[in-house]
């Protein structure tokens, strides 16, 4: 089974997909961080689509997701962080595994782009941090867990990329929340992270 959670840039939905996924003994994919560790012939080309804030195509996407969802730790169910970003991808989606719970993180604009703005990440645990908002690392620039120092993603120093990510986010990944309605659970966004752990696991029973 697959749980969805889905927002906009910033939203913590891969801050909380890390936090419930441990605790629920799930696995987690984040489609992000699997382009952004894929290595070979497509390396070039999905940093030409990042980095300039646009989707990757449909089809390299899914074929890197469904190698992932191959492996044996997916068996006990997923939690899939940024995937599906449109229609299509969702279709896709239902071909492979069914769809249970789609979980809705929702802020504004305006807090994503604050958001982005202090986000620092780290390359080995893949931890984010925010400088601006929470959580803030105890140590300036450092990661808490390896001790490494952060870095910030092109994508989100880049305003022109950071406007192109939210309007495909409102033109191409909310009619999917409009598709499935029904099975949609809104969980506000702009709360503490432990808040929206405690809403979330509230709702996933
Ligand atoms: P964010 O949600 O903040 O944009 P992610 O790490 O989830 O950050 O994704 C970074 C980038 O990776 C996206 O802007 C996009 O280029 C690409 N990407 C991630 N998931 C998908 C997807 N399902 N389909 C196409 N491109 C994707």
């Amino acid at each position: 089974m697959i749980i969805l959670f889905i927002g906009a840039q910033a939203s913590g939905k891969g801050t909380q997909a890390k936090i419930i996924a441990k605790k629920k003994a799930l696995a987690h994919i984040c489609t992000g961080d699997l382009l952004r560790a894929a290595t070979g012939e497509f390396r070039k080309e999905i940093d030409s689509y990042i980095t300039k804030g646009k989707l990757v195509p449909d089809e390299l996407i899914l074929k890197l997701l469904k190698e992932r969802m191959n492996q044996p730790d997916c068996k006990k169910g997923v939690i899939l962080d940024g995937y599906p970003r449109n229609l299509r991808q969702a279709e896709e989606l239902e071909k492979i595994e069914k769809v249970g719970k789609i979980f809705e993180i929702y802020i504004s604009d305006e807090t994503a782009k604050r958001r982005l703005m202090g986000r620092w990440n780290c390359k080995k645990c893949g931890i984010a941090y925010n400088i601006v908002t929470a959580p803030k690392p105890k140590k300036d620039g450092l990661c808490d867990n390896c001790s490494i120092p952060l870095y910030q993603r092109d994508d989100d120093t880049n305003e022109e990329a950071i406007e192109k990510r939210l309007s495909i986010y409102h033109e191409e990944t909310e009619p999917i929340l409009k598709k499935f309605k029904e099975r949609v659970i809104k969980i506000n966004g702009e709360q503490t992270i432990e808040k929206i752990t405690e809403d979330i696991l509230k709702k996933l029973g």
